[in-house]
């Protein structure tokens, strides 16, 4: 589970996440929605720990990543505790990088291999599986620059996948790609989500939001302004500012 309390994040005089309260249990959708800047790329780089937070907490599985503040008494994640947790959490962003010196194969296991220390015999096994899973298991051999931009996102996801992460933090995974490259990468995150992987998804693909979402949560402006069920906030939404944005994106 993700635990999402009080956070606040500043960049210098710049207050970017106000009070932002969210839980994710295990096993659950969320997507999160919302304007340009209201802070949806912050909020996932934060539970990943790529960003500081100035005030409240983030647990993810019990284990604190980033600060927890108590009145006056900051308290940082231990590098052990930090280390964790990176380590169960999977992110995809919207550019895939890849190592692009690297074969697909090369991507997946670099890291299983280096980070956890997996035998590069059963590193290769997992991989092989992952890739018949996002639908590549033909471009094993292949390098990034051979592939269309949906299958390197895949392989991106098949990465992630490889660490065998609690949680994946996605960051609009298909507003890179071409129109017709968009169903390809929405229908791995949708077989995710049958499987039960705990998600974070930023998107602004509506559609696709209210298929997977479990919770639909709307950002505006560093406030989480509303969340709920894809019926709900994208049907009936409660809050105006909701009302507008979705009126907006259509
Ligand atoms: P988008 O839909 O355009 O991706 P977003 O909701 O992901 O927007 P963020 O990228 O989280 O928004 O940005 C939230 C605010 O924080 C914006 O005002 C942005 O300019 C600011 N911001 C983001 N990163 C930094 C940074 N490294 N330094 C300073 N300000 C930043
Ligand atoms: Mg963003």
């Amino acid at each position: 589970a993700v635990e999402i309390r009080s956070v606040h994040k500043l960049y210098g005089a710049l207050h970017v996440l106000r009070d932002v309260d969210l839980v994710v249990r295990p096993g659950e959708v969320v997507c999160l929605i919302g304007p340009s800047g209201s802070g949806k790329s912050t909020l996932l780089r934060c539970i990943n720990n790529l960003e500081k937070i100035q005030a409240g907490s983030i647990l993810v599985d019990g284990g604190l990543v980033g600060y927890r503040w108590s009145g006056a008494d900051l308290q940082e994640a231990t590098p052990r505790q930090a280390r964790r947790a990176r380590r169960n959490i999977g992110m995809v962003f919207q550019q895939f990088n890849l190592f692009s010196h690297f074969t697909v194969l090369q991507n997946l296991i670099e890291a299983p291999v280096r980070v956890l220390g997996v035998p590069r015999r059963e590193a290769l096994e997992r991989a092989e599986e992952l890739l018949a899973k996002v639908g590549l298991s033909d471009k094993h051999a292949s390098y990034p620059a051979q592939l269309s931009g949906g299958q390197q996102q895949r392989v991106a996801i098949a990465r992630a996948l490889c660490m065998n992460p609690k949680l994946m933090l996605f960051d609009e995974p298909t507003s890179a790609l071409d129109p017709e490259l968009v169903g390809e990468v929405l229908d791995v995150l949708r077989d995710l989500a049958e499987d039960d992987m705990t998600m974070v998804i930023v998107t602004h693909e509506m559609g696709f939001a209210r298929q997977v979402a479990d919770t639909i949560v709307f950002m505006d402006q560093g406030r989480i302004v509303e969340r709920g069920p894809a019926d709900q906030v994208l049907d009936a939404p409660r809050e105006d500012r909701t009302r507008r944005f979705l009126e907006r994106v259509g």
